[in-house]
């Protein structure tokens, strides 16, 4: 079909189907898919209303057995510069969080084979206990999976868990890219191949959570497969309605074992318009201002978009890979406003909240993202000495001398 068929064809709301998602992606004017994706964009969210959510993207412990070749953040069991945290630091992170007006943590982490189930669900009940009304937004999919496979549960039975302790919501971290060659080239096939991703997306869904999505490009896929990959969510999407939104973002070369470079804004652009025009069962698509940076952030409002993801608060997987862009809720709002749009809080099912908080009542300018630890702290959280570890370090650690 000729370009201008399948743009009129999304213009009257049609689905597109692979080869015509190919044949937009590869041949079509940016300018083209930019119209197309903002016509999509504005058929869903007409009210002109960009929203962002306040929360704090914590890692729990840097240390990781999946040895992903794209990722600078983890390091091996029995690293020196390996850091688990301890409750009584998250629980200052969240007094943290509740004073800028945060409502929730994105609580992710490495594959730590010394963190138990039992470690998870007794924070999540002491964070619900301290804190009733703060979510959990906590866990990837690959997370779910290393627990299944530590504690010899299934993943249905692990979410269930969690659930009772306090889970709210599952991000969509790990996905890369859904397809498992790439999954293969990417040394991420061992933590969750493509099928298995997706299967615990289906079980979170049908135990009531929603959960996000999100695609990291500019590895070692092809264009094609980057389609492939949003038509597997699209279809898993038709059947259980989970996902609230979708993000994508380009991978961040430095410090990775895999090195390359970065994918460009101009590519970024297309793939979220692609992204908007392909998932036409997604209500919301992020902006990633955090890897693209607050100009090519706001563009994305042009593109698809209709929200600019988190305020953050914190971050440390992509500061590692080399990006340290930075935008608090006044500098998010400011980007918002400027590019014509209404700037409005939400939580993580994408409910709005109100207007931005600074212009309520004072809170604390954030210029910098805070880290998960200060440089240099390597202390060893006290309640960790009750949890049995697997590894030999860890168990050296627990090892207490008289
Ligand atoms: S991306 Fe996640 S799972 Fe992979 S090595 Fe890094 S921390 Fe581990």
């Amino acid at each position: 079909m000729a370009i201008s068929a399948i743009a009129s064809k999304v213009r009257e709301g049609g689905r597109v189907d692979a080869v015509e998602a190919l044949e937009l992606y590869r041949h079509a004017p940016t300018s083209l898919l930019g119209e197309l994706a903002d016509a999509v964009r504005a058929r869903k969210h007409p009210e002109r209303v960009v929203t962002y959510i306040i929360d704090r993207n914590v890692n729990y412990t840097n240390v990781c057995v999946a040895k992903c070749n794209f990722c600078a953040f983890y390091r091996e069991v029995g690293s020196s510069e390996g850091y688990v945290l301890g409750f009584d630091e998250l629980f200052r992170k969240i007094d943290e969080t509740i004073a800028v007006g945060g409502v929730q943590l994105l609580l992710q982490g490495g594959h730590n084979p010394d963190l138990p189930l039992q470690w998870y669900e007794d924070l999540f009940r002491a964070v619900k206990e301290r804190y009733p009304s703060f979510k959990l937004h906590a866990l990837s999919p690959p997370e779910v999976i290393h627990l299944s496979r530590l504690s010899g549960l299934l993943a249905p039975e692990i979410i269930r868990r969690l659930i009772a302790a306090g889970l709210d919501s599952i991000p969509g971290g790990g996905a890369e890219i859904l397809v498992d060659r790439v999954r293969q080239l990417l040394h991420c096939y061992g933590k969750a191949t493509a099928d298995e991703w997706l299967d615990v997306m289906r079980h979170a869904h049908r135990a009531g959570l929603r959960t996000t999505a999100t695609m990291m490009y500019g590895t070692v896929e092809t264009d094609d497969e980057r389609l492939e990959h949003m038509l597997r969510l699209r279809a898993l999407q038709d059947e259980t309605g989970g996902f609230t939104a979708f993000i994508t973002w380009s991978y961040q070369p430095e410090h990775t074992e895999l090195a390359g470079q970065e994918a460009t804004g101009l590519d970024y652009l297309r793939t979220l318009a692609i992204a908007r025009i392909v998932l036409d069962n997604f209500d919301n698509l992020q902006a990633s201002w955090v890897t693209q940076g607050g100009k090519v952030g706001q563009l994305s409002l042009a593109y698809g978009a209709n929200d600019m993801g988190s305020v953050m608060i914190e971050e440390n997987v992509v500061r590692a890979a080399g990006a340290s862009y930075c935008m608090d809720e006044v500098e998010i709002v400011r980007n918002i406003e400027n590019a014509g749009f209404v700037a409005k809080r939400r939580n993580m099912h994408y409910d709005l909240l109100g207007d931005p908080i600074f212009r309520q009542r004072e809170v604390p300018r954030m210029l910098e993202l805070s880290t998960a630890r200060d440089a240099g702290d390597t202390h060893v959280p006290e309640e960790l000495m009750n949890y049995p570890a697997r590894s030999r370090a860890g168990k050296q650690l627990r090892i207490i001398p008289n």
